[in-house]
């Protein structure tokens, strides 16, 4: 069987797809961000993603690593927040890590994907289990590589991934925030989920979803 491998196109219907999905969630997301932060993360998300969009059918022209440097330029200067900076670095360095790769297969994903986790653990000094959106990358990062390491169908690892996703974001309700604006509060957040860590998991879902389309 062919090994599953997204192309520029490809990455640019997932972009669509996630930005769709944001673009409803204001109330949500926003809720959460006004529970334990500021209350932009939502606005700060939703701007980023909409530039993306804006920029589609230029992103889908690019080789994979132009188009995820693109990406990361554009949410470094269009998103606000820390956010802003945390997205823009590790689109960054999954474009450094993907120079020499046609497409993104499975292998590939895995790499872009702990490159991104690495440059947001450097540029927010955060490691896990510090309520944040590493909360949710982290995990399905593990997981992905697991299951590849494993020798894990296609399907089964990209669904491994989801879940780990969904569950790590699910996890910050409980922990007390070291890092991000929830450590300002009295009792860190606990009881909340951390925003950052549910719209990261929403992009690896999605993410995880348009794969699983092209299988
Ligand atoms: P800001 O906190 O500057 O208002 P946003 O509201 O857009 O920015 O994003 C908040 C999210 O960013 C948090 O929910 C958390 O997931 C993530 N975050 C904040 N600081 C850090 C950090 N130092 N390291 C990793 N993630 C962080
Ligand atoms: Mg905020």
């Amino acid at each position: 069987m062919m090994a599953v491998a997204m192309t520029s196109k490809d990455y640019v219907d997932y972009i669509r797809k996630i930005s769709a999905r944001f673009e409803v969630l204001g109330d949500y997301i926003t809720a959460l961000d006004a529970a334990t932060g500021d209350g932009d993360h939502w606005s700060n998300i939703n701007t980023g993603f909409l530039k993306l969009v804006d920029i589609a059918d230029e992103l889908s022209q690019m080789s994979i690593s132009d188009m995820l440097k693109k990406i990361g330029m554009t949410l470094m200067s269009a998103v606000g927040g820390s956010s802003g900076v945390l997205y823009g670095s590790a689109y960054l360095a999954a474009a450094k890590a993907t120079m020499q790769e046609q497409t993104i297969t499975l292998p590939v994903l895995a790499n872009l994907l702990e490159a991104m986790q690495t440059a947001i653990m450097q540029r927010g000094n955060a490691q896990p289990n510090q309520k944040t959106m590493l909360d949710a990358l982290y995990p399905a990062v593990q997981a992905l590589k697991q299951a590849l390491a494993e020798g894990k169908p296609e399907i089964d690892a990209l669904q491994a991934m989801k879940l780990a996703a969904t569950d790590g974001a699910a996890a910050t309700k409980s922990m007390e925030a070291v890092r991000g604006r929830a450590c300002y509060q009295a009792n860190k957040g606990v009881g909340h989920l951390d925003p950052g860590a549910v719209t990261m998991s929403y992009q690896l879902e999605t993410l995880a979803d348009s794969i699983l389309t092209l299988i």
